[in-house]
């Protein structure tokens, strides 16, 4: 159908951002191609050392989820966003697919080894989603492609990872937020890799605060070095939710958190991780 129509219709998956947009009068696609009525393309999936989630798979599914559990920031991630309703209708790939600079999955998605499964009547492609997410409301989607799964690599063992982000209240986006994602050898850090959420046009790798980490003791000193890598590389902008100076303070502080958190993961501590609130 999308092939048919060309860039006059829009798919709809669980309209938790097109609906909001089509009512503000954002967007008006001449046609909604209704992704729901599909059959199979809601699904939680181990095979081969990666989870693998169905286009459709709700967000309120993966936080239920036994299998996305044993990959804890993905709850932390599943169980953070917005409030029930949003939760049991918005899916994992409508939110990568809209690439909203605020929206949880692809910053956490990021820390972890993730391939998006692109689809269209000409064949498939599979997308590393770091080449997946090309700008704010960007992605590497053609106009008659549909997002089908998204494949994501189980961490190795000695690997803990955690999300934070910090909201006004549950329903409304992060005013900033990060994702860890480490792997340990005894109390050295052999692997970090860190994403920044909310503070730029898409999700943020700081490579030298990741840097900072690696094969390193995680001391207070080798965290705190971290921390303000990570604080320079952020690219916040002034807003309703706070400005700029206050956004980078704020996620400094969720890395440090997070880094905290996921070290004791890694240990195979089980440690609740919720979102801040204001
Ligand atoms: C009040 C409120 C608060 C929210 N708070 C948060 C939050 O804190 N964090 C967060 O991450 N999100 C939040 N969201 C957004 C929510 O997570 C959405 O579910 C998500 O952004 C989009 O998923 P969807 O399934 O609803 O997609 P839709 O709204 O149906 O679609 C979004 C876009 O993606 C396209 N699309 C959808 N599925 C596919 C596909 N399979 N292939 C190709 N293109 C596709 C659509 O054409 C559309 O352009 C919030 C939403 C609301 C209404």
């Amino acid at each position: 159908m999308l092939s048919q129509l060309g860039d006059e219709a829009k798919l709809l998956a669980g309209g938790q951002s097109l609906i909001p947009l089509m009512k503000l009068r954002f967007a008006s696609p001449k046609h909604l191609v209704d992704l729901n009525f599909i059959s199979g393309t809601s699904y939680i999936k181990e095979e081969d050392g990666a989870l693998r989630f169905g286009a459709l798979t709700r967000h309120a599914e993966v936080e239920s989820s036994a299998g996305a559990a044993k990959v804890p920031i993905l709850h932390d991630c599943a169980a953070g966003i917005a409030d029930a309703q949003v939760r049991n209708r918005g899916t994992i790939g409508g939110s990568l697919a809209e690439a909203d600079p605020s929206g949880d999955w692809a910053t956490v998605l990021m820390t972890l080894e993730t391939e998006v499964r692109c689809l269209s009547t000409k064949g498939e492609r599979i997308v590393p989603l770091p080449e997946f997410i090309k700008d704010a409301y960007t992605t590497a989607l053609s106009p008659d492609e549909v997002l089908g799964e998204v494949i994501v690599k189980v961490p190795r063992k000695a690997s803990g990872g955690a999300y934070l982000a910090f909201k006004r209240s549950a329903p409304v986006y992060p005013t900033a937020s990060a994702a860890v994602q480490l792997t340990m050898e005894g109390d050295v850090c052999k692997e970090a890799v860190i994403a920044l959420g909310c503070v730029g046009l898409t999700p943020i790798r700081p490579k030298e605060a990741e840097f900072a980490l690696r094969g390193k003791q995680l001391t207070d000193t080798a965290i705190s070095a971290a921390v303000e890598s990570a604080r320079g590389a952020a690219d916040p902008q002034s807003d309703m939710r706070g400005s700029a100076d206050y956004k980078r303070t704020l996620v400094g502080a969720l890395v440090k958190r997070a880094i905290e958190i996921a070290v004791q993961r890694a240990a195979g501590k089980q440690v609740e991780v919720s979102h801040i609130y204001a």
